[in-house]
């Protein structure tokens, strides 16, 4: 594509952002399976260790397969805004996130985040980094005068951590009124942006420092392989600090899976929009369904979140929760009769996946802990994937009954 062309849409720019012409005039960008770049002379291997000369080194530190998906993120990320942003592929979300905390935190710093976030972050914030001296205070970041207070009276909160929506019950937390108190005292704010996706999301607009994605989710959209990314306003950071704790943690991502991934996020918008379209109607079949009490989805006007997400987000994503009234047993019953949808973890692919985290991830969690976190015993969790609705709906139904 001409530079000079402006794309005025967002499913051009994730097909066509990021990619450029290869030396071969391959169609796709090769998976560039190279460990290290060689140079022309000794002079040119001397420019580029100094930063002297752009160019590949090593694949810890860059690789051509990589640059095509971090470009084409950042565009999506910034897609409309005027801003720039620059991002770094991981070999997983949890990689970036760590690439993201031990950048920005040292010894003595806290972090305020939400008591809904995904159990990966919350292990490596509650359990991991207190080792290192950095603590976290867990809140309920939707009540916004306590979040001032704390902030208030705390100097060593220096990030606040969001994930919205956040799973399993798809609470949202404002973006803009948040990112507004924070700043106020000058702390960093990060999202984690995968529920979402760029189309559905963009945490920049608010003014947000950094974002991060499981890339293993919608990104790539056909659960093919894991990754993850940090993205970041500060190119100068990006290019610094963060690229130097990504290389030193040796979280980079793999030629193979970034090729995998620039295929997946090319379709994203529709992907986006069909997820979206059929979590809807999904929500609604199950909202009057008598097996069934409870339905978590932020499209619902019965939400708690139903306005934030409506403010923050253009439709209400493809994640969705409900609560079966049979409780242990009958969430597992429910899962053994399911027939087309596909029982597992994970998300963001164009297949349904059903989870039952009482009797699959929670399983070893005390009821009384995990039902703080709204995994109740009979709840179950869903990614609505692209078939066609009438399909899932029909499936649901068979294993309702
Ligand atoms: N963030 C969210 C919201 C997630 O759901 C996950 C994984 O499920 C992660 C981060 C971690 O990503 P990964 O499994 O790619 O390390």
């Amino acid at each position: 594509m001409d530079k000079n062309f402006k794309l005025k849409g967002f499913g051009s720019a994730a097909i066509h952002s990021g990619h450029t012409e290869d030396p071969n005039y391959a169609h796709q960008t090769p998976i560039y399976a190279s460990s290290t770049f060689v140079y022309d002379n000794a002079e040119q291997g001397m420019k580029r260790f100094s930063g002297q000369e752009e160019g590949y080194i090593y694949s810890r530190w860059g690789n051509p397969t990589f640059t095509e998906a971090e470009q084409k993120i950042a565009a999506l990320e910034t897609f409309g805004l005027d801003i720039e942003a620059k991002a770094i592929l991981h070999s997983s979300g949890m990689a970036a996130i760590s690439t993201l905390l031990l950048s920005n935190l040292k010894s003595g710093d806290k972090v305020l985040t939400h008591f809904s976030l995904y159990g990966g972050t919350d292990d490596i914030l509650q359990r991991a980094l207190p080792d290192f001296g950095i603590q976290s205070i867990i809140v309920d970041l939707r009540e916004l005068d306590k979040v001032e207070d704390i902030i208030k009276n705390d100097k060593s909160i220096k990030m606040m951590y969001l994930e919205t929506p956040a799973n399993p019950t798809i609470q949202c937390v404002d973006l803009e009124e948040l990112t507004k108190i924070a700043k106020k005292y000058n702390l960093v704010v990060a999202c984690d942006n995968t529920f979402a996706s760029p189309y559905l999301q963009q945490p920049f607009k608010y003014g947000i420092d950094f974002i991060v994605h499981s890339t293993t989710k919608f990104l790539n959209g056909h659960g093919t392989a894991i990754g993850g990314v940090l993205v970041g306003r500060s190119i100068e950071f990006m290019k610094t600090k963060a690229a130097k704790t990504q290389r030193l943690l040796g979280g980079n991502a793999n030629p193979f899976d970034a090729f995998l991934l620039i295929q997946g996020i090319k379709t994203l918008e529709i992907r986006m929009q069909r997820h979206c379209e059929n979590a809807m109607k999904v929500a609604q079949f199950l909202q009057q369904h008598t097996a069934v009490a409870k339905v978590n989805y932020s499209g619902l006007p019965s939400h708690p979140d139903y306005a934030v997400a409506n403010k923050q987000m253009k439709h209400a994503g493809g994640m969705l929760s409900f609560e079966l009234k049979e409780g242990l047993q009958g969430g597992i019953d429910f899962m053994n009769k399911l027939k087309m949808c596909t029982r597992t973890v994970s998300l963001g692919t164009v297949d349904t996946l059903l989870s039952h985290p009482a009797s699959m991830t929670h399983y070893s969690v005390p009821k009384e802990q995990r039902e703080k976190y709204g995994i109740t015993d009979g709840l179950i969790r869903m990614n609505v994937g692209i078939e066609n609705s009438e399909d899932i709906i029909a499936d649901l139904e068979q294993a309702l009954k």
